[in-house]
């Protein structure tokens, strides 16, 4: 917790004297990671296989009120991903007869994933230079969780709370 600013009196040391802002705020955001967003969101991934069809996906979508499903084979390795704006295309490809095609013939299957260790800047960087709102969280194991651009941003924006709060102490003492 930054310290309340006091101007500085004569007779001070340089080492007593104090200063209006601390940077701790600004590089608890800068710092903050993917792993932070799991640890309050929590670990939570529904899959779906590729030999699925696109109906039953919409119910995964529509049942745990999500915009996006991961595809695993078999072992649980991830081999694409699915969301609404891929079924959206799909929909107007195909219109009236979607819902019995297959999710691989559908989903993106070069999957760009983020480690928890990385920062919530390269997150929303490579959501912003991919053009997707989704990302897979994987480490040496394999799949442990989703982000979105959601969390990113409410996390963000719960940052930017506390920050306020804290230099408004700042100005209040
Ligand atoms: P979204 O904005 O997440 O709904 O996805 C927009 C498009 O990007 C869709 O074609 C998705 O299949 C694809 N997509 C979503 N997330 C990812 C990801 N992490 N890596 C690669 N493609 C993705």
């Amino acid at each position: 917790m930054p310290t309340s600013y006091r101007a500085t009196n004569r007779g001070d040391t340089a080492s007593t004297k104090t200063t209006s802002q601390s940077t701790d705020t600004n590089l608890a955001s800068k710092d903050a990671s993917v792993g932070d967003i799991l640890a309050s969101k929590g670990n939570a991934i529904f899959s779906i296989r590729p030999q699925d069809t696109i109906g039953h996906a919409v119910e995964v979508l529509r049942d745990k009120r999500i915009g996006a499903v991961v595809v695993t084979d078999a072992n649980g390795a991830l081999v694409g991903i699915l969301s609404e704006r891929d079924i959206v295309r799909k929909l107007a490809d195909t219109p009236g007869k979607t819902l019995p095609h297959k999710v691989e013939d559908v989903m993106t299957k070069d999957v760009q994933t983020i480690s928890a260790d990385e920062t919530l800047v390269s997150a929303l960087q490579m959501m912003t230079n991919g053009r997707f709102r989704h990302v897979p969280v994987t480490d040496s194991t394999g799949l442990i969780g989703m982000i979105t651009i959601g969390d990113v941003v409410n996390h963000r924006l719960s940052a930017l709370e506390h920050e306020a709060l804290q230099m408004k102490q700042l100005i209040v003492g």
